[in-house]
């Protein structure tokens, strides 16, 4: 019998996996493979992912007979992975090189090897290191950028900045990876959605991402975006605001990129490659604009999602 635990691994004299607790959206059919547990920054102001998990890398050996585990139960038949949790790029390059070579070994269909990254980590790391893990068969990255904004940087303690931001991740470029960055919409509050969509435009525009991927702010209890909201100091924007900021990074984007809207917290599906598809995206926005003010149903609609996510 398999053991699929949530946090820890755990051997119990049975076959066990070390199952991770979050993955991106687009993971959904990817094996999920653990080669760190949890986050080695664990700061941002809005993130309660891996609060209650001490940092930790998992020994070279252990993530190999997970791999061998995953074999068993999925007789080969893989074609992509992710490996988590949120940043193990930290490990040495010799070990993920290692890893990843059994991985191409047990699952010789293998076409896609994705990974989360801080883009502090990738910024660290020599181009050297990264074409080694790029050859060794780590295909895609996922970077949080949030925002290109360098006072929000700061305030939500991303733990890197604009530069930093554009630095790692155009290396992870220029070392063959897929680059995949993540927006927060929202993040601005009412106060700045303005500087957060013309910021990070322009901090995108430098990167040129494969893909830009948006999710909505939902502050989480415990989180400080979440107290800040408690307290009146951070306001979190109308639906009418989000896709007004949408609108605004949109338009101000110049980058060949596949734009998607991948995630259960966004207002609206707004997906699209860039700049081909640009125009239409731009409409489609102006029409949800125009229906919010005209039709109260789809406005309660919105509001109602908006209301489940204070819960
Ligand atoms: S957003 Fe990413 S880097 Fe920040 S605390 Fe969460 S997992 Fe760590």
């Amino acid at each position: 019998m398999l053991n699929f635990r949530f946090g820890r691994h755990l051997a119990m004299g049975e076959e066990s996996y070390d199952f991770p607790p979050f993955r991106p959206p687009s993971e959904a059919n990817s094996l999920l493979l653990r080669v760190t547990r949890g986050c080695p920054w664990n700061r941002c102001a809005f993130c309660p992912m891996y609060k209650h998990i001490k940092f930790e890398k998992r020994p070279v050996q252990e993530v190999k007979q997970d791999i061998d585990t995953a074999r068993a139960f999925t007789r080969g038949n893989v074609e992509s992975v992710f490996i988590a949790d949120s940043d193990s790029l930290v490990i040495k390059t010799k070990e993920m090189c290692q890893i990843l070579g059994h991985l191409h070994r047990t699952f010789p269909s293998l076409t896609r090897v994705t990974s989360y990254a801080r883009a502090l980590t990738l910024k660290r790391k020599s181009i050297e290191s990264l074409r080694k893990i790029r050859s060794a068969g780590l295909t895609r990255i996922h970077i949080g950028l949030e925002t290109g904004s360098a006072q929000l940087l700061d305030r939500i303690k991303k733990g890197a900045g604009p530069r930093t931001m554009i630095r790692g991740c155009t290396k992870a470029g220029e070392a063959g990876f897929e680059v995949s960055l993540y927006v927060l919409l929202g993040i601005g509050g009412e106060a700045d959605w303005q500087e957060h969509a013309v910021e990070t435009a322009k901090v995108l525009n430098q990167i040129n991402p494969d893909f830009i991927r948006v999710r909505t702010l939902v502050p989480v209890p415990g989180t400080p975006v979440f107290q800040w909201w408690n307290e009146g100091s951070f306001q979190m924007p109308s639906p009418e605001t989000i896709l007004k900021e949408q609108r605004t990074l949109i338009d101000g984007l110049s980058v060949t990129s596949e734009y998607l809207s991948d995630h259960v917290s966004n207002y609206a599906p707004i997906n699209g490659n860039l700049p081909a598809e640009k125009t239409e995206m731009l409409s489609m926005i102006d029409a949800a604009l125009e229906r919010l003010s005209e039709d109260t149903d789809f406005r309660a609609d919105l509001e109602s999602m908006r209301y489940l996510r204070r819960l």
